[in-house]
């Protein structure tokens, strides 16, 4: 897609800090991180969301996730990472082009990424109950 920024990134219109890549897929340096060395995975072809995207290129950029991470572990020293995708506006996407986020973590470095709450009495059960019917339609 001509007017997406992370299409002109994989097509090299655009700079980028590159880290990895294979015939399919490419990790750069995001350039707003939360901690230094904070990379985006994409498919060098354009998928709005992961739920277009091909089982065997998520199998793949999933892979280069973890090879990315243990580079995060050796050479940056993080002491752990969080694996995120943003997927649609409400989940806060900006760039709809399908991307993983792999974000180092070090030991108390205060990050809390979603506050956690509780469900009403019953109601864990009957939202488990609405999902796996969803889950029987699709055949998933
Ligand atoms: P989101 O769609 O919310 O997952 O966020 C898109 C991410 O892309 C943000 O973390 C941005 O900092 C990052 N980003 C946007 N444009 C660029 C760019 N030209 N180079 C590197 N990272 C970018
Ligand atoms: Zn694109």
């Amino acid at each position: 897609m001509a007017d997406c920024i992370f299409c002109r990134i994989a097509a090299g219109q655009e700079p980028c800090v590159r880290v990895w890549e294979t015939d399919r897929v490419l990790a750069f340096l995001d350039i707003a991180p939360v901690h230094y060395g904070h990379t985006l995975v994409i498919p060098k072809a354009h998928y709005d969301t992961l739920l277009d995207l091909p089982d065997e290129l998520w199998l793949e950029m999933g892979r280069v996730c973890r090879r990315v991470a243990q580079a995060l572990r050796e050479a940056l020293f993080a002491r752990g990472f969080n694996i995120g995708m943003n997927n649609f506006e409400a989940a806060g996407q900006v760039v709809f082009h399908a991307h993983l986020h792999v974000i180092p973590r070090f030991l108390s470095d205060g990050l809390h990424f979603f506050p956690q709450g509780r469900y009403l009495p019953g109601d864990m059960e009957k939202v488990g109950q609405r999902l796996r019917e969803a889950l029987a339609r699709e055949g998933a």
